[in-house]
């Protein structure tokens, strides 16, 4: 089945931006664990004659998250009224952007070595910015509705069709947040809603080259856990109708995590007809050159640089630059122990070594992290049994190489100190391996 057929997927991603307030009114943006509809006003609750001012700062984050992305800011944009009826949302319209987003046509490259092969790129289409809906729960038959999420900042990511398998899109899916993430603009946490994901899923047969004529948007993954099960189960399902000489419907489908499936919400029949157009109570935007060019200059470091550097110019193992730069804190406050460790002639890679096989918490004040590192690192010297029997054991084996260095041969003493240390898996200090070699010839 495999071989036959290649999925075709492109994403939409969903991400929150944690700003102090909405995206159009001042209502706290933090709605996570409030009273339902406390943190609301006349213009997030859609009441009419509302006007909406747009969060400066959440647009500044939106055209980070685009840079960050390699895409390209756009120099003119605006927003757009996209309307649906829908008790998640009170205006009626969803304001949103849709021909002039804030960004657009960018890549990001993945390389991941737990994941087999190169590198690999996938094309990003557009970033847009919009207004999260209201969120809506079910008691018995009634139908309550929270208007605290309603207008809160959010960032669109559609990707194009660029992905063939669900590792893709999950290796895709972690880069993406580790990326918000180090920008400091989200939590990006699909457990809790702040990031999320609508697959669109088609298969094609392989090597054929041209987009299937159709294709299938999978909704509700509300987990990271579900992500790679729900895109297998929607293209297990296609293969099969396409197997039966059946095109599969373009429609929209609903991931159910109880049962492991997904299942039909609504079809292209139903398809919505959104009526933008552009929403005549914000101002279109202008960005001028140095605008653009200090977003791209507000860029940390980013995941795929760090860990090169931290690769070359620290020699830290790819595997251990990857762990080490997941994470900015962590990455961080690596380097800082590096620095402090260096005066102790304590090496890069022995530093992570320290943080990722022996756990010692980067969460430790650095000066406590010090001390124990040169503990955990001294502590190895001191296994002078096995430090002994495997000298006595070289000893033995080389009795040309002894007898040379008995002779006054003093430089063959480091092939029986390398010999020592290979058996020692390097888990000796050189120092106290050529000192105890010497003591016992
Ligand atoms: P729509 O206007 O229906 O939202 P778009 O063309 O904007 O459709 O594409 C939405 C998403 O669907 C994008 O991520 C895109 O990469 C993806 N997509 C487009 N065609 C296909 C296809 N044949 N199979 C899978 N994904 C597709
Ligand atoms: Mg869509
Ligand atoms: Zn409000």
């Amino acid at each position: 089945m495999e071989k036959k057929y290649t999925p075709v997927i492109g994403l939409e991603v969903h991400v929150e931006l944690k700003t102090k307030s909405k995206m159009f009114c001042q209502c706290d943006a933090n709605y996570f664990g409030a009273k339902p509809n406390t943190h609301v006003c006349p213009v997030c609750m859609g009441m009419p004659g509302a006007l909406p001012v747009p969060n400066k700062t959440a647009i500044e984050w939106m055209q980070r998250v685009g840079k960050a992305l390699n895409c390209t800011i756009t120099a003119n944009s605006k927003f757009d009224r996209k309307h649906y009826s829908y008790p998640d949302l009170p205006k009626g319209y969803q304001i949103s952007q849709y021909d002039e987003p804030f960004a657009v046509k960018g890549k990001v490259t993945v390389k991941n070595p737990y994941v087999k092969g190169e590198a690999k790129s996938f094309r990003i289409t557009r970033v847009h910015m919009e207004e999260d809906t209201a969120k809506l729960s079910h008691e018995g038959s009634n139908t309550l509705v929270d208007f605290n999420r309603s207008s809160v900042p959010l960032v669109e990511i559609v990707t194009e069709p660029d992905f063939s398998s669900a590792e893709d899109v999950k290796m895709f899916l972690e880069e993406l947040q580790v990326i918000i993430r180090y920008l400091g603009v989200s939590d990006a946490d699909m457990e809790k809603g702040s990031m999320r994901l609508e697959p669109n899923i088609s298969v094609m047969k392989t090597g054929l080259g041209t987009l299937p004529p159709y294709k299938v948007e999978v909704k509700n993954i509300n987990s990271f856990r579900f992500v790679k099960e729900a895109i297998e189960y929607e293209v297990k399902r296609q293969i099969v109708l396409l197997e039966k000489g059946e095109t599969p419907k373009q429609e929209t489908r609903g991931y159910d995590d109880v049962k492991r499936i997904t299942y039909s919400q609504r079809s292209k029949e139903d398809a919505q007809d959104y009526r933008y157009f552009p929403d005549p109570d914000i101002p279109p935007f202008a960005f001028d050159e140095k605008y653009r060019r200090d977003i791209e200059n507000s860029l940390p470091e980013l995941p795929p640089a760090k860990m090169e550097r931290f690769e070359k110019e620290l020699k830290v193992k790819e595997v251990d630059a990857f762990i080490l730069t997941r994470d900015l804190g962590t990455a961080d406050y690596f380097e800082k122990a590096c620095k402090a460790l260096k005066a102790e002639k304590i090496e890069p890679q022995s530093v992570a070594n320290i943080i990722i096989n022996k756990r010692l918490l980067t969460s430790l004040k650095l000066e406590d992290f010090v001390s124990k590192a040169k503990g955990l690192l001294a502590a190895k010297k001191t296994d002078t049994a096995l430090l002994e029997k495997n000298i006595a054991e070289v000893i033995k084996q080389n009795p040309q190489v002894v007898a040379d260095v008995k002779g006054g041969k003093q430089s063959a003493i480091m092939f029986l100190v390398g010999q020592v240390m290979k058996m020692m898996k390097g888990q000796a200090d050189a120092k106290t391996v050529i000192q105890t070699l010497k003591e016992k010839l």
